[in-house]
């Protein structure tokens, strides 16, 4: 499933991106405008705005109840039943969506601290920003975020080591 998220979910579109969800974020425009986009690349539309619900979208509409971007990941997850495939955890860029792949380390060099390099096994590069990622502090920090957001029904597999 893939989606599109309005200006008030930017939070929301990073934590679906590095669940692996194809996930859009939207720059405010109309809802027109909104709509046609979210119909022409299908996707289903994640919004915190209940006049949209005037409307009707192929794919989808679901208004979010919740400001906190974790509670409305559990709102989604659970309102379209996702499944969450823990081989795709943390292979999309939570910036700019794109996948992103294993860089060869000797040509990382120039752009990683040397202890980063020494200390892990995989580090990815987006092709878009090219932003770096590796297992760090941070990937610690969300994997505990993510498991207390999605209910463990709805996780394909165990989850990844932190
Ligand atoms: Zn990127």
């Amino acid at each position: 499933m893939r989606f599109i998220c309005d200006d008030n979910l930017g939070k929301l579109a990073r934590c679906l991106r590095i669940l692996g969800f194809d996930t859009s974020f939207q720059e405010p425009i109309s809802d027109p405008e909104l709509l046609r986009l979210a119909a022409t690349e299908k996707r289903c539309l994640l919004t915190r705005d209940h006049h949209l619900l005037d409307y009707t979208h192929p794919y989808g509409i679901l208004v979010l109840e919740d400001d906190k971007p974790l509670t409305q990941l559990t709102e989604v997850i659970k309102s379209l039943n996702l499944i969450i495939e823990p081989m795709l955890l943390f292979q999309r860029c939570s910036r700019c969506n794109e996948i992103t792949a294993p860089v060869d380390k000797a040509q990382a060099g120039n752009h990683i601290f040397p202890y980063i390099l020494k200390t892990q096994d995989v580090i990815r590069k987006c092709p878009s920003c090219g932003r770096h990622y590796w297992k760090g502090t941070h990937y610690k920090r969300m994997i505990r975020e993510l498991r207390q957001a999605i209910p463990d029904n709805a996780l394909a597999g165990p989850w990844p080591e932190e």
